[in-house]
């Protein structure tokens, strides 16, 4: 992490990078592959390839914000990018974490204890952590997005939707609303459209309380307008999950503090 990192530091060849037939997930404009990368000094490694299916200008557009912005980020907690290819089809390389999203792996080993999930989210901590020092808004923080390197190591991925927050506000505002994981932010986000490290915030305790709650999704079959009656108007939060903490459920309750 001593040596300067510019676009060119992130530019991969082609043949540096071997694709696995191994899917490892979907995501907006793509598939995710699993993968091998040569580095310059020789030495491979495993890696997850994000390919774009088709040439379609904005999501080209939209992977190459998403790469821009993670080459600034240099975290033990946050998925490292690796670099990007712009070969027959754009593709962006980043560290592979095996175990893949938290959600899923914790619906599949409902036997992991709860000081092994609060030692993976308080990593998760560490890495919003720092975000939030470098004026970064995650803004689609959420237990999907948090993938496993193994059982005691977790990583914050999925940088699509972050942005810098601006010099002239101390928040970042949405022209315009896309499609957003709504249960997981906080009421300034909905009802104005702006986002700061405190709206990361309240969505950290939403996935805090999944992860507590083994991947269980947040109010249920719950939409929008009534998760925001049963938050404003009602004052009303998520419950304690069966088998956390009260220290780890005031944790959470304290994220969705709503001044
Ligand atoms: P999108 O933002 O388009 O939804 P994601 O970045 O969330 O795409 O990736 C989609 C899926 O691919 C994830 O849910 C996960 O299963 C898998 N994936 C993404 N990045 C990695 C990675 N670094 N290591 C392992 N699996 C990954």
């Amino acid at each position: 992490d001593t040596v300067p990192r510019t676009e060119e530091t992130f530019q991969l060849q082609r043949d540096q990078i071997l694709l696995d037939e191994e899917k490892l997930g979907s995501g907006q404009f793509g598939s995710v592959k699993k993968g091998e990368c040569r580095l310059r000094n020789g030495k491979k490694i495993p890696v997850a390839v994000k390919t774009l299916k088709n040439e379609d200008v904005t999501a080209k557009d939209d992977m190459m914000k998403e790469a821009k912005f993670m080459m600034n980020l240099s975290h033990k907690h946050i998925v490292r990018m690796i670099g990007i290819c712009d070969a027959e089809c754009i593709m962006l390389v980043l560290e592979l974490c095996p175990k893949g999203p938290l959600n899923s792996y914790l619906k599949q080993n409902k036997s992991l204890k709860q000081s092994t999930i609060v030692e993976l989210m308080w990593q998760v901590s560490q890495g919003m952590s720092y975000l939030g020092k470098k004026n970064y808004v995650h803004r689609d923080l959420a237990a999907r997005n948090v993938l496993l390197v193994h059982e005691h190591l977790a990583k914050i991925s999925d940088f699509g939707m972050s942005k810098a927050v601006g010099r002239d506000h101390n928040y970042y505002e949405a022209k315009e609303a896309g499609k957003w994981p709504l249960k997981w932010y906080a009421p300034e986000c909905v009802y104005y459209w702006k986002f700061d490290s405190k709206s990361d915030v309240w969505s950290y305790g939403v996935t805090l309380w999944e992860a507590t709650s083994y991947g269980e999704k947040p109010y249920r079959k719950m939409k929008g307008q009534e998760i925001l009656r049963f938050l404003v108007e009602e004052n009303q939060r998520l419950p304690k999950p069966a088998h956390c903490h009260d220290i780890v459920y005031n944790i959470m309750m304290e994220c969705w503090t709503y001044e």
